[in-house]
């Protein structure tokens, strides 16, 4: 899919996304590969980015930086829209779990959990405004969830990180509409990706397997990526993708002991 660049050049729309070496950030290369778009993949995961990038029909430029490290993000978007001439989709979505009792959780990996879920989103989103204004058009997509619906028991620090990224797509949308770019939110509910082998705090059991247990299922990774296309193309703020968002709100339950 070609259309003009700023300066009036056919070029390839170019898309930049954290969290690329699995899951949904996999998936969404796929899709937008697929659609012969230009991909730029960061991740800390140096063998998860190669591994993807092997699966693109073109390959894809690869970062492995951490979305904390801000000089990284600088360096990665430099790099990568000097390679491509543009960048018509910065998605926000690395991200990582937390459960368990607030209670109970140790300070640093409350800590962690913010600075990737949320400071790491907003450090995208002020670090990529530039190169984004530069490109008509332009997308910033950011991954939030399902617990940036309803404040989850057992996932309180989780919620409240992607509750922010749900205010940033909101309030950034309004802010950034004078400089023509769209910003727009994946709202996905128990995506079938490697993060439901992290285990579900409290018990030996994997994230999946509560899940799967209590009867509530899992929806496939492609779905999400289509949904990232609908997002980029579409008019809607936010883009819902799973079977079983609503059931959260008893999400309770599945705390060790309740
Ligand atoms: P995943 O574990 O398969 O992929 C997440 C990727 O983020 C991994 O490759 C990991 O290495 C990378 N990452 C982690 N910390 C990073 C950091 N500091 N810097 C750069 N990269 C880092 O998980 P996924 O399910 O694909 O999750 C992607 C996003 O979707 C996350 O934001 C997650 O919270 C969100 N989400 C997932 C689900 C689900 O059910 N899988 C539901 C709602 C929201």
């Amino acid at each position: 899919m070609l259309r003009a660049n700023a300066k009036g050049e056919a070029s390839v729309q170019a898309i930049f996304i954290t969290g690329g070496a699995s899951g949904i950030g996999r998936a969404i290369a796929e899709r937008f590969a697929r659609e012969g778009w230009r991909v730029g993949l960061a991740d800390v995961d140096a063998a998860g980015l190669a591994a993807t990038a092997a699966l693109l029909p073109d390959g894809a430029e690869t970062y492995v930086m951490d979305v904390r490290d801000r000089d990284a993000w600088v360096a990665a978007l430099d790099d990568f829209t000097a390679k491509a001439g543009r960048l018509d989709v910065l998605a926000n979505n690395a991200g990582i779990p937390l459960g368990g009792p607030l209670a109970e959780a140790a300070f640093d990996e409350i800590d962690r959990t913010v600075a990737i879920n949320l400071t790491g989103v907003i450090n995208g989103a002020r670090i990529g405004h530039a190169y984004l204004k530069r490109t008509p058009g332009a997308c910033l997509l950011n991954t939030a969830s399902a617990s940036a619906i309803y404040g989850s028991a057992g996932l309180a620090i989780y919620s409240a990180t992607k509750f922010g990224v749900r205010a940033l797509t909101e309030a950034l949308d309004g802010e950034w509409a004078g400089d023509g770019i769209r910003v727009r939110g994946l709202v996905p509910a128990f995506i079938d990706t490697p993060l439901l082998a992290h285990p579900t705090a409290g018990s030996n059991r994997s994230i999946r397997e509560t899940v799967t247990g209590a009867g509530l299922e899992l929806s496939p990774v492609e779905d999400v990526a289509e949904a990232a296309w609908r997002a980029v193309h579409g008019d809607a703020l936010f883009e819902y993708v799973g079977k079983t968002a609503h059931r959260l709100r008893f999400a309770a339950r599945w705390m060790p002991g309740r």
